[in-house]
């Protein structure tokens, strides 16, 4: 291992120093989700286009209803009725009403609604429970978006309300900036495919699972480039194919063992070495660098080192490629349940189940902590960060954390 160990901040700062937004393409509506926007969007017409009735009522001039109560209702001739969809008719004239229903347009002449609620048919005539003021119950055209508005920023993340409104718009695709190409090479003379019988000395390559699981939940189809044994020209002949990628992880073969061939082959492939070694446990063993655009990692083979570093470092770099200016999440403090020892200089990033008691997190962890034990992971929706000294924490003392899960917050 090298010497000196960077800080999981440095690591982190370094990989996103070699992180850009990837150019921009054309995305429908409907596979824009999470994607950042590279134009902006101005709208071409208002939103609502026209002034439309909020409830099921009566449209109403408001001068004419000053007077209404329940004891002595105001009595309109109806109209017409207009349905959602259907322009009205007839210009409202003074003792007139409309029946409206919600999202029709109002007819001239009216300036308001009475929910229906507040209002009794009888016949050709309505009765008017209550008096409105102008304006009551009327969504104005353009009262969410007028026209020429700008209602998104190069920038923005789309979420569902983002692309209901652009939708709104009449736009049918966005320019956004388009997604990562990732492969996932597993490296390991030991690993069989999952669905492979274990023969003797045998593991499954549960990492490749793991790995692409945690791309999909970036909207990244990563693919799974195989496994590899641990020979030098296989190796290399493997990663060369990676390199074609946006970005290239590899599990396992990083470390110091005598079959150990990953940072050798990317070396020889000219990868240029941003990082080797990051003062963390797990995940110390982690070569990271960059060739021709591609961001190449060599992630340490043990299942949770390589998810952990993964959530770290390369989930990070790939929302900065997707466009996103905020790519980690937010540190929150938390009372620790038991005491932690950390006497190495390394952060220890325990596994945690984290969850609120009024406004104070806590978090435990989430049991034996191996870096081989990916039940570890298996029901932790966080990772405590405690810092290497002498003495660790003790139980109920504060560490800092972040939330990886929001779906799991019971204690
Ligand atoms: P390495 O970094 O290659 O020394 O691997 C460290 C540990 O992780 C070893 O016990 C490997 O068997 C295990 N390992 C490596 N790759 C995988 C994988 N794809 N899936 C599951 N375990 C793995
Ligand atoms: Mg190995």
């Amino acid at each position: 291992m090298p010497s000196k160990l960077v800080s999981i901040e440095e690591a982190r700062t370094r990989v996103l120093a070699e992180a850009a937004p990837l150019p921009l393409e054309t995305r429908s509506l409907v596979e824009a989700l999470g994607a950042v926007l590279g134009e902006e969007i101005v709208a071409p017409h208002s939103v609502p286009p026209f002034d439309n009735s909020a409830m099921d009522g009566f449209a109403v001039r408001a001068a004419d209803v000053v007077d209404a109560n329940a004891d002595s209702p105001t009595a309109l001739l109806i109209s017409e009725t207009i349905p959602a969809g259907h322009m009205a008719k007839h210009r409202l004239g003074p003792g007139e009403a409309a029946k409206i229903m919600t999202g029709a347009p109002l007819p001239g002449g009216a300036d308001a609604v009475v929910q229906s609620e507040s209002t009794r048919e009888e016949g050709s005539r309505v009765l008017v429970l209550e008096s409105v003021r102008p304006g009551r119950n009327i969504r104005r055209s353009g009262e969410d978006v007028g026209r020429g508005d700008l209602v998104l920023a190069a920038g923005s993340v789309l979420g569902p309300a983002e692309i209901g409104l652009i939708a709104s718009l009449g736009l049918p695709s966005v320019q956004v900036h388009r997604l990562p190409r990732v492969a996932i090479i597993s490296t390991g003379s030991e690993l069989v495919e999952v669905d492979q019988p274990l023969g003797p000395g045998q593991i499954r390559n549960s990492n490749s699972y793991s790995l692409r699981g945690q791309c999909l939940q970036l909207g990244i189809q990563a693919t799974a480039l195989g496994i590899v044994p641990d020979d030098y020209a296989a190796t290399r002949e493997l990663i060369e194919q990676g390199l074609t990628y946006d970005v290239l992880l590899t599990s396992g073969g990083v470390s110091v063992g005598e079959f150990d061939f990953v940072k050798e082959v990317q070396d020889e492939l000219g990868v240029e070495r941003r990082l080797w070694g990051v003062a963390m446990k797990p995940g110390k063993p982690l070569a990271f660098g960059v060739r021709d655009g591609t961001l190449v990692f060599g992630l340490p083979g043990n299942p949770v080192s390589a998810m952990v570093s993964f959530e770290l470092f390369v989930r990070p770099a790939l929302l900065r490629l997707m466009g996103y200016r905020k790519t980690t999440r937010p540190p929150y403090r938390a009372i620790i349940a038991e005491d932690v020892v950390n006497s190495d200089g390394r952060t220890y990033v325990v596994r945690v189940r984290a969850w609120r008691e009024g406004s104070i997190w806590h978090v435990s962890s989430t049991g034996a902590q191996g870096s081989g034990i990916l039940r570890s992971m298996v029901g932790a929706n966080g990772l405590a960060f405690v810092p290497g000294g002498p003495r660790g924490v003790r139980a109920g003392e504060e560490v800092e954390f972040l939330l990886f899960r929001e779906d799991l917050q019971e204690p």
